[in-house]
């Protein structure tokens, strides 16, 4: 599973605050775990269940029914006594709390091998992400076609903000990724996937979240190598 490197499990991070305005924060793990909660629901729904519980939830991704109610508790309350939650409407409820009921225009910036995967893959737009928009700095790839996606300069970024792309998932090598997020942040991108293995310093307005696999590599052997005898 990859994670975003800014998860920080169960700890508040400074100015986070409930949707209602609320002065409780919520820690970016109960976040990571709505995500999770939402994918589970859309499996549910696939397989015909109308409802289903914080047991049910809860079990099948390793998560204690408790932990399940906590995470809702955090944005209000949800579901009917004696039912349970009905699927698709406590879905629609977490993905209003996400902001993915409505659909996100993403740029993709740098297509290389993992940008021309990115583009390749389906996905997203399952999950209310739509790449609108490809740009690259290599003058063989501007004007080409990928996936039916013109890849265009870096200069055309502000029209495509303009044309209301908002997202953008950077796919650049580490050394220009943090030049890169500067433009891309100056166009006016509100939010930032960085798939460049480097930390990157951005104004406070643009969110950004980092997926670094070999990192997720190295976390997965420590948990191999550490792994306590099985009984
Ligand atoms: P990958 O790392 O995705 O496997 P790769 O090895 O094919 O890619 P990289 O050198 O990592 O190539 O570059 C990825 C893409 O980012 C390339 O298409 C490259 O032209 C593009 N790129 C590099 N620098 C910039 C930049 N400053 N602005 C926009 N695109 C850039």
């Amino acid at each position: 599973m990859v994670r975003f490197m800014t998860e920080t499990p169960d700890l508040p991070s400074e100015g986070e605050r409930s949707p209602g305005g609320h002065e409780t924060p919520v820690p970016k793990a109960v976040v990571a775990r709505l995500s999770l909660y939402s994918r589970e629901l859309q499996h549910l729904i696939h397989e015909g269940l109308e409802t289903t519980n914080s047991s049910q939830l809860g079990k099948r991704l390793g998560v204690t029914d408790a932990q399940v109610r906590k995470d809702l508790a955090y944005f209000g309350q949800f579901g009917y006594p004696g039912i349970g939650y009905r699927c698709s409407e406590l879905a629609e409820q977490i993905r209003r709390i996400l902001g993915t009921s409505e659909l996100w225009s993403v740029a993709l910036i740098g297509v290389g091998n993992l940008g021309h995967a990115l583009l390749r893959y389906r996905g997203f737009a399952k999950q209310g992400f739509r790449i609108d928009a490809a740009f690259d700095i290599a003058p063989q790839l501007i004007g080409t076609r990928i996936e039916g996606l013109e890849v265009l300069p870096m200069s055309s970024l502000r029209e495509a903000v303009q044309r209301g792309v908002r997202l953008a998932i950077l796919t650049v090598p580490a050394s220009a990724a943090q030049h890169v997020a500067e433009q891309v942040a100056e166009a006016g991108i509100v939010g930032v996937l960085n798939f460049a293995p480097v930390t990157l310093s951005l104004p406070d307005h643009v969110a950004v979240a980092g997926v670094d696999l070999a990192i997720e590599l190295e976390q997965l052997a420590f948990a191999v190598v550490n792994r306590g005898p099985k009984g």
